[in-house]
């Protein structure tokens, strides 16, 4: 086994703490990561913080990860040391399901193994993610990193950018759709920019005007202000497909009226409890589709950043350190921050030389 440095947290109320934890001798498979980057996301929090259910201590989050290869194992011919590659939210998963057969390795029969916070099979407890120094990943959930994409604000694409990435083309968006982003945070931006990309009509639903103007920049052609009566009822059954990423506690049924004939509303945000059924009549009436997303495949991940390589997007990022990690953690339950932190994960301090 090797040692890699890392920022834990030891129960749902703890602080962070610079810790020594322990990543599997490679095997034939697997691929070495001295971690660079790693991007903090919503659901890092609320697993650490045990605002979901199952939350394992200690807590090494950090599923928006990239880094260099430093070492590979014998089976692995397609990443060189030196290499650039990401990782994600998994880094397994039972390969032999329809759902990883048809490359949807997230939605695993058997339950994909997450970056973090799943049991791990090689060395006992559960795994650790990427706000550490290194991590040890079979090659088949390792992904290229494009020359062009530089490795701190590419690494939200991993968590962030997919999410929004996945649904954007499983329901088609392009040319010619009209699609809407609800929330403007660290997916709501990603998915402005890659519609934009995708050559949609992009409409960004927002409960604060104050966003407006960041919402142009990032690529939308129209913003509608939720809280306005007006302006909701003037957009009656204009879009085609909703990407709705608020994860609190609110009326998505209000955003139905909204889908012409046809349309979708995809829920990627998951709220601390259940949310109110569906208005089935207006669905009916409308043949209207509710539907919900997690991630994407490796293959569409990969997929993903090769788009994001062609039309230069990126996360927009602030760059923190591991002695900010509280305050950043705070200020994003504010939505404080445009519109993703990313962890260097180089300033997590201890013996240099435990990093592999
Ligand atoms: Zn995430
Ligand atoms: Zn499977």
């Amino acid at each position: 086994m090797t040692k890699a440095r890392a920022l834990s947290i030891k129960d749902k109320n703890a602080f962070f703490a610079t810790e020594v934890i322990e990543r599997r001798k490679p095997r034939a498979d697997d691929v070495v990561i001295d971690i660079d980057y790693c991007g903090v996301c919503h659901s890092d929090l609320h697993c650490a913080r045990g605002e979901w259910p199952g939350s394992l201590y200690p807590c090494v989050p950090g599923h928006e990860i990239i880094g260099r290869v430093v070492e590979t194992g014998t089976d692995v011919a397609r990443f060189k040391v030196g290499q650039r590659v990401g990782v994600g939210c998994m880094v397994d998963s039972c390969g032999v399901c329809d759902s990883c057969l048809a490359g949807l390795e997230q939605y695993c029969y058997n339950g994909n193994t997450g970056t973090y916070n799943s049991p791990d099979v090689h060395i006992g407890g559960h795994t650790f993610g990427g706000y550490s120094t290194s991590v040890v990943v079979d090659q088949r959930f390792v992904l290229s990193i494009p020359d062009t994409l530089p490795s701190d604000a590419a690494a939200p694409l991993l968590c962030a950018g997919i999410t929004l990435f996945s649904p954007l083309k499983h329901w088609r968006a392009g040319p010619g759709k009209r699609v809407a982003i609800v929330g403007l945070g660290g997916l709501g931006h990603m998915g402005v920019k890659l519609a934009r990309a995708m050559g949609a009509t992009v409409v960004v639903i927002t409960s604060s005007p104050a966003k407006a103007e960041d919402a142009f920049r990032l690529g939308a052609h129209e913003v509608l202000v939720s809280t306005s009566p007006d302006e909701m009822a003037k957009a009656a059954r204009t879009l085609d497909l909703i990407l709705n990423t608020v994860s609190a506690v609110h009326d998505y049924n209000a955003f139905m009226r909204l889908l012409r004939i046809d349309g979708a509303q995809v829920l990627l945000g998951i709220p601390p409890s259940e949310l109110a059924g569906p208005h089935v009549m207006r669905m009916v009436a409308n043949r209207l589709t509710l539907a919900a997303s997690t991630i994407g495949g490796i293959a569409e991940t990969q997929e993903m950043l090769d788009f994001c390589a062609q039309h230069a997007i990126v996360s927009d990022i602030e760059i923190i350190g591991a002695s900010q990690i509280e305050t950043a953690w705070e200020r994003m339950v504010q939505g404080d921050v445009r519109y993703r932190f990313v962890l260097d994960t180089k300033t997590i301090g201890g013996e240099p030389s435990l990093s592999s």
